[in-house]
């Protein structure tokens, strides 16, 4: 006869309900089966977006413009002044970047970007946001203590540097232009591309040449 564990039953149940996904991913998986069902939306689409999104513009585009922006003072010059306008020169398809500011990292000030409000985020420049910026505590505790923030992310920045923190609306995004690495002075624009990070672009992060 096969034995039967009452508790053990109920255990594995509780197992199986604790390793569900979360209410909007459930949700969102909802929603697209019935989009699907009906014909409305083609699967391979949302994966193409995806992709898209994933693995040719972010970061990559960002770290094209901080790497042009290094190498080209007169197009920093422009950036800084009307990101917008600076940014319509390079052809990129997209209207996150409609409303576009950009922000430079020095010796004296560092900048952050966040939207309190909900995940307003430069995607046509950056690509995918990371789940961090998304999440509320982030979102909450950058604006409160900067500092202690960043510093949790690796940045830790001395007490005569000034952080201002850049909070995103549905119109305006922020990209921040790190500050260029010590000991990168012969690399060229696309050598330069390749050291700038998503988060540097935040400004969560610092940037470093590569040994
Ligand atoms: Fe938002």
């Amino acid at each position: 006869m096969t034995s039967y564990d009452p508790q053990k039953i109920i255990d594995i149940h509780a197992h199986l309900h604790s390793d569900l996904p979360s209410d909007p991913a459930l949700r969102v998986k909802a929603l697209e089966s019935l989009l699907v069902e009906q014909g409305l939306v083609d699967p391979a689409a949302i994966d193409a977006w995806i992709d898209l999104y994933a693995e040719e513009i972010g970061p990559k585009r960002g770290a094209h413009v901080v790497a042009r922006a290094w190498t080209d003072p007169a197009f920093k010059a422009k950036l800084l002044a009307d990101g917008t306008a600076a940014i319509r020169e390079f052809d990129y398809q997209g209207h996150a970047t409609g409303h576009l500011i950009a922000v430079e990292n020095t010796d004296t000030v560092h900048n952050v970007v966040v939207c309190t409000l909900c995940s307003c985020y430069p995607f046509s420049l950056l690509g995918m946001s990371p789940g961090w910026y998304k999440a509320a505590e982030y979102r909450a505790r950058v604006v409160r203590e900067p500092r202690a923030v960043l510093k949790e992310f690796g940045v830790a920045l001395g007490e005569e540097v000034e952080i201002r923190v850049w909070d995103s609306t549905s119109e305006l995004r922020y990209l921040v232009v790190p500050q260029r690495p010590e000991g990168t002075d012969g690399l060229d624009a696309a050598a330069l591309a390749a050291l700038v990070t998503r988060n540097s672009m935040i400004g969560t992060d610092l940037l470093k040449a590569r040994a």
